[in-house]
């Protein structure tokens, strides 16, 4: 998950991993990206394959063509057969609720044109630059702010990331590199190695952060050649995830995590507040507890962005804090994450 900010810089199709491999010049597409072509797009098929009626389900065909419906078939395999209110379900359908127009939900991303370092390149937090790597991503999650730029292209990567890591390489009070997107594991392995090669040779980078939900919702992307770069990479890195529910780990997953542990970086796990998809203690505890048996620290809980056609997913400011109290009266320090909320001009997310 990006800032809303972000994306009104990069927007991108989420047609597909990157690079589109042209005939013959390449090798034959890695197993991820052929599951990645594989995904259903279809709200149809996606209800058939759970034995689901689509007037039943409150399926919107303007919704589904305003933001189209992407889910790659492992994560369909985790939802339940026959019910609607599914949590996973629930983050990818397309429904009539999003048409609705809700004062506060706005359609443009807020800009933020301060916080604009370089065609890609965000800095919003001390320290921190965040590189939108892509703006392609394998599922598309209803309640993101992508949902309204779907076009567009992938403005870091365009002049082969020269002026990202120029900008960067020029402010010597950037010591970590946030990859993000989109996602920036929809980019195929040969393009983030040039890309970290060029920001290695920035001295005064000392950290790398990835945000992906990629070994979540299409674990087979981390393959050895992704296990290969990671080893190699010159920092101590971070690698936050996101999973919203307890039921979006597997055992593909697990292996995944642990493969992703294997190569020595940081696992945590940041969530988005949902209502009826995770906005209940039982659920939230269960995340926290799942998330740290596979290895994942719980990092954040983001209030969502106040975009429009997510109105019906989102948590009132004191119910989240009241959700919050019971799951840090419930469980271990370590597995509570912080409820935040991004708020222009902070100097970091804000707790609630
Ligand atoms: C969220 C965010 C970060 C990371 O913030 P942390 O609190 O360090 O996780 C960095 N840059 C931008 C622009 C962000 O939106
Ligand atoms: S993975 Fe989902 S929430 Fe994250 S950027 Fe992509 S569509 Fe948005």
């Amino acid at each position: 998950m990006i800032p809303a900010a972000s994306l009104a810089l990069q927007p991108d199709p989420a047609s597909g991993p990157d690079p589109a491999p042209a005939p013959a010049a390449l090798p034959a597409p890695a197993r991820w990206q052929r599951l990645w072509r594989e995904a259903v797009r279809d709200p149809r098929e996606l209800l058939a394959l759970l034995g689901l009626d689509a007037a039943a389900a409150g399926l919107s065909e303007a919704a589904a063509a305003q933001f189209p419906l992407r889910v790659p078939r492992g994560f369909v395999a985790r939802m339940r057969h026959g019910d609607l209110h599914d949590p996973l379900l629930r983050q990818v359908l397309p429904v009539d609720a999003e048409e609705r127009i809700v004062s506060g939900f706005s359609l443009d991303a807020v800009g933020d044109g301060a916080a604009r370092k370089a065609e890609g390149v965000i800095q919003k937090y001390r320290g921190r630059a965040l590189l939108v790597a892509t703006g392609s991503c394998a599922v598309n999650c209803r309640y993101c702010f992508r949902r309204h730029f779907p076009y567009g292209e992938e403005t870091a990567a365009r002049d082969g990331w020269a002026g990202a890591v120029a900008a960067i390489a020029a402010d010597p009070g950037i010591d970590e590199v946030i990859l993000s997107g989109g996602d920036p594991l929809s980019l195929a392995t040969p393009k983030l190695a040039e890309l970290t090669a060029r920001l290695a040779a920035i001295p005064h980078l000392r950290r790398l952060r990835i945000h992906s939900r990629l070994p979540i919702v299409l674990p087979e992307r981390v393959d050895e050649p992704l296990l290969q770069w990671l080893a190699a990479l010159p920092w101590p890195s971070a690698f936050v995830v996101h999973a919203n529910h307890a039921n979006e780990f597997d055992p593909a997953v697990d292996a995944a995590l642990a493969r992703l542990r294997g190569a020595g970086v940081q696992l945590l796990n940041q969530a988005v507040l949902l209502r009826g998809v995770n906005d209940s203690v039982e659920v939230l505890a269960d995340l926290s507890e799942r998330s740290f048996a596979a290895g994942v620290l719980p990092y954040y809980l983001h209030q969502l962005d106040r975009v429009q056609g997510v109105a019906h997913f989102e948590v009132s400011d004191e119910r989240a804090r009241a959700l919050h109290a019971a799951l840090a009266a419930r469980l271990s320090g370590y597995l509570v994450p912080r409820l935040v909320r991004e708020v222009q001009g902070d100097t970091g997310k804000r707790p609630l």
